[in-house]
């Protein structure tokens, strides 16, 4: 009824789905064989601990390699697979490919922790637990490589739920992160209610904290609040060297984004974990903090 009354949101939004909807229609009725054949495939961007300049995690973000339309992004697919079921299916895919590829890099000596994001709807799904846990046990992997990432408005769809679900997560000793915080309408109080480790300070906010400063105070009072609440926190969308000084000099703890490194195919992962390592701290030398 609200959206009645203001014909030009209706009109707008008609719009949007006609124009993204046409190709996501067309891309959905693919997507389960695209899953058959492992057409999906996820490259990994390191998230750097700024205090000792070390890759701490990768995040496994999901492609398409499409036979006619190229590489596809999350943006392109997602949406449909959330609105049609495919969701559950594609989230257990990811989630078992990171494994795998996690399983191999331990072998090579490479340890590190894997973050996979969830949709809203794997977190009502009542079998999400017991998949993780099952593609644990089938990689040889413990809960502690892994670490899911949650949407800050994806927490809000049930909180009761969330919660328990949560909570059984973290105790079986999975990391869970806080996803596009900033973006949602969460209150503290709820936040604090969830067992999460981290917030990712989202990049709408971090990738203009240089020239905008409405968005520096966002970002700075983020950090403050999650040090308070003894929350970890990673500044995504970090594009340049000036934006990494800037959260040195806020104390931010962590920082992703496509000034150390986009997101790549596994082969390049370790090549670009030792190139972040070592430019870090020049970075940091070359620019000693503000008072
Ligand atoms: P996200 O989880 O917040 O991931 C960060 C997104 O920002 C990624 O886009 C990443 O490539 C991009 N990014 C990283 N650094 C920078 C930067 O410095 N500047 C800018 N402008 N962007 C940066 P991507 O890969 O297109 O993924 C978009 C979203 O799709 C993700 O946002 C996540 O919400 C969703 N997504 C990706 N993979 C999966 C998946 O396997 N499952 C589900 N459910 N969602 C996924
Ligand atoms: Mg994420
Ligand atoms: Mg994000
Ligand atoms: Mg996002």
């Amino acid at each position: 009824a609200a959206a009645r009354r203001r014909p030009g949101r209706v009109a707008r939004y008609q719009a949007k789905m006609e124009s993204g909807g046409a190709l996501a229609l067309l891309l959905i009725g693919e997507l389960a064989d695209a899953l058959r054949h492992g057409d999906l495939v996820l490259h990994y961007q390191p998230q750097v601990d700024l205090r000792s300049a070390r890759v701490f995690a990768v995040e496994a973000l999901v492609r398409w390699q499409h036979p006619k339309y190229g590489l596809l992004g999350p943006g392109a697919f997602i949406p449909a697979a959330e609105q049609s079921g495919l969701i559950g299916p594609l989230t257990q895919y990811v989630l078992d490919r990171a494994l795998a590829q996690n399983a191999r890099w331990h072998r090579d000596g490479l340890d590190l922790t894997v973050a996979v994001n969830l949709s809203a709807r794997n977190l009502l799904d009542p079998h999400l637990v017991d998949h993780v846990s099952a593609a644990l046990g089938r990689h040889g992997l413990d809960a502690g490589t892994l670490e899911l990432e949650i949407t800050e408005s994806s927490a809000m769809v049930d909180p009761r739920r969330c919660i328990q679900v949560l909570t059984r997560l973290a105790t079986m000793g999975v990391t869970l992160s806080v996803d596009d915080y900033g973006t949602g309408h969460s209150s503290l109080a709820y936040l604090q209610r969830l067992p999460v480790t981290r917030l990712k300070i989202d990049q709408s906010f971090v990738t203009n904290m240089v020239s905008d400063q409405p968005s520096a105070a966002i970002v700075r009072s983020t950090i403050e609040l999650a040090r308070n609440l003894h929350l970890d926190v990673v500044a995504e969308g970090v594009e340049n060297d000036e934006t990494l000084l800037a959260l040195r000099d806020m104390h931010c703890p962590g920082v992703q984004g496509y000034g150390l490194g986009r997101p790549v195919p596994p082969p390049q992962v370790p090549e670009l974990i030792t190139r972040i390592e070592s430019r870090i701290p020049e970075i940091l030398r070359s620019h000693r903090p503000s008072a």
